[in-house]
């Protein structure tokens, strides 16, 4: 499955892959287990943070876990 990446360093979107058995999401009607979008950790959507680096093909952010989220938070003030 391809994903869009935020590139910090040049400010871009690339192509990244992610493993087939992950179950990533960009919404969900219910609370469910999906896999943080970055380190693939089964978390409840409920307790999932919106994604600032992984989008859909749509622009649709994608979601991770709370340490994820919590470690690159810190980076996209420097952008
Ligand atoms: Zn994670």
């Amino acid at each position: 499955m391809i994903v869009h990446r935020y590139n910090i360093v040049n400010g871009k979107y690339s192509e990244a892959t992610i493993p087939n058995g992950w179950k990533v999401v960009t919404n969900a009607e219910d609370d469910t287990t999906i896999n943080c979008i970055h380190c693939g950790q089964q978390i409840s959507f409920k307790e999932s943070f919106e994604s600032k680096r992984y989008k859909d093909e749509h622009g649709r952010s994608y979601r991770e876990c709370s340490i994820c989220y919590n470690n690159f938070l810190p980076l996209t003030k420097f952008q």
